[in-house]
């Protein structure tokens, strides 16, 4: 799962943003201020990518924006700039940063442009796998993130995407519900195994012929799923 840091000082952007990179399937790394972020980007150097808030309490964002070049860490930044901040565009571009987002912004926007700017990074790990994984009726396009059943196109949330690009990843292999709940939603999500199996349901209506005697998402019981195709 890709770690993303996310400084903001302001605790409801900063709440909005992480969420909503939950739900696409990314980690998000927090910190409230410029030192906070530095430091949290020591201790994960597997951050791809960071969004970065102008306006801190303590060093401002193009300032953090610098120390990271300085570092030579090639990640992708995105700037969170004010509407009010147009000039900031332009210092965020020439500190160094790919890209900004203006505030406010919508869930859509924010992950579009953190995929836009993570597959121009060439940092997808997806990149190196075949694009398309097939399985009976199923075409599963890991580019584009979509699923088709017998060339129909079946409407996925991204936790719907990531659970059947991990079963389709693994065909045949009985999966535990701890194992789906950390490869999809991250380890340090401390969500409840009932959410693997909220979501296995929901995912079954949109897949199976018949939700309630499931022919390719199996139950393996007292353990997890299979995907049985
Ligand atoms: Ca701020």
């Amino acid at each position: 799962m890709k770690k993303i840091l996310v400084l903001e000082d302001e605790d409801n952007i900063r709440s909005f943003v992480v969420i909503n990179l939950r739900r696409s399937g990314f980690e998000p790394i927090e910190a409230d201020c410029g030192t906070a972020a530095l430091e949290k980007l020591k201790q994960n150097p597997d951050i791809c990518l960071a969004l970065l808030d102008v306006m801190l309490p303590d060093i401002d964002g193009f300032e953090v924006c610098r120390r990271i070049r300085a570092q030579g860490l090639k990640i992708g930044i995105i700037m969170l700039t004010a509407k009010s901040q147009e000039i900031d565009k332009v210092t965020g571009l020439m500190t160094g940063a790919d890209d900004y987002i203006t505030k406010p912004f919508s869930p859509a926007e924010l992950t579009a442009r953190v995929d836009a700017l993570i597959r121009r990074l060439g940092v997808d790990d997806d990149d190196q796998k075949p694009v398309e994984l097939k399985s009976g009726p199923f075409v599963l396009n890991t580019r584009n993130r979509t699923l088709e059943k017998n060339n129909q196109r079946l409407k996925l949330t991204q936790i719907e995407y990531l659970l059947m690009k991990l079963f389709m990843e693994n065909p045949g292999k009985a999966m535990s519900r701890e194992d789906i709940l950390s490869a999809v939603w991250g380890n340090s999500f401390n969500g409840e195994l009932k959410t693997v199996d909220v979501n296995i349901r929901r995912l079954r209506m949109k897949i199976e012929d018949d939700p309630t005697e499931p022919e390719f998402l199996t139950t393996v019981w007292g353990y997890g799923y299979k995907w049985g195709y």
